[in-house]
């Protein structure tokens, strides 16, 4: 089948082949810190026989933390290139999103632990039944909380509430970071897209600008919407919110 994307204006599409050229500077900026430090490392490892073995250790880790951000980077280039080819296989069920969640932040519990960031859920332990595929919607719920912790100041709180009607379920994961600019609301959305003055701050954590535009996608296939928000009940930070369709009754456990 084949799309037809009318550019009504051609400096949109300036504009876009501005963002892809962007996009492959920085992911090439983004690979290279990482693999510019697994090289010195290792060099150094190697050249330098007689470093003991406690030391030996801290570069490995060091190595082994840089190759993580690197593969991490590959598999979400991967993800959206599934995503935005169709081949990403969906199996919608009814599924528990506080399950979902809990994994969620199973992952991103270390990193928000070294910047001792508490992680809570008013998600009730009975669960949400929510129709999506529960791989996916974990991933969303990752990528959203991750961000969270990423550009939240340290020993800062975050926490994902929810609030459902007959039709849909709407999930918010609220930080106390910097927030969004307003100007910046829609696009970051969009791949490769981050906000200018973030960017040297996330610096060292391996930020690819993929992570929303991932998240867009598969709520976006599962039905839902994904919009952010500054929030009202605090003078900082942002409120990522995103929906599913509901399903009725009670999690079978
Ligand atoms: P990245 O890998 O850069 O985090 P994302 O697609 O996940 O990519 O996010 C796009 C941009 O949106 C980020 O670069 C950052 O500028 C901004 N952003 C995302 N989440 C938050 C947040 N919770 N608080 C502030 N800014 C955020």
């Amino acid at each position: 089948s084949g799309a037809i994307i009318v550019f009504h204006d051609i400096s949109e599409l300036k504009r876009l082949e501005r963002v892809r050229r962007d996009f492959v500077a920085n992911v090439s900026h983004e690979l290279r810190t990482p693999l510019t430090t697994i090289k010195g490392y290792s060099e150094t490892i190697l050249t330098n026989k007689k470093t003991d073995p406690q030391t030996s250790i801290k570069f490995l880790e060091v190595i082994l933390k840089n190759a993580d951000h690197m593969a991490q980077m590959v598999e979400d280039l991967l993800s959206l290139s599934r995503l935005e080819s169709g081949k990403q296989q969906f199996s919608p069920a009814r599924v528990n999103a506080a399950d979902a969640l809990n994994e969620a932040f199973r992952t991103c519990d270390h990193l928000a632990g070294t910047k001792r960031i508490t992680l809570s859920t008013t998600l009730p332990e009975e669960g949400v039944p929510v129709r999506a595929d529960f791989d996916r919607l974990v991933q969303v719920f990752r990528n959203l909380v991750e961000n969270a912790v990423k550009y939240s100041p340290e020993e800062s709180s975050i926490s994902v509430d929810y609030r459902i009607d007959s039709t849909e379920a709407i999930f918010g994961v609220s930080d106390l970071g910097p927030g969004i600019p307003k100007e910046d609301t829609v696009r970051i959305f969009e791949r490769f897209y981050r906000v200018e003055k973030h960017r040297a701050k996330s610096g060292h954590i391996g930020s690819s600008g993929l992570g929303l535009a991932i998240c867009k996608h598969i709520v976006e296939r599962l039905g839902g919407r994904i919009w952010v928000e500054n929030r009202k009940d605090a003078d900082t930070g942002s409120t990522f919110y995103f929906s599913l369709p509901a399903e009725n009754g009670q999690i079978e456990s």
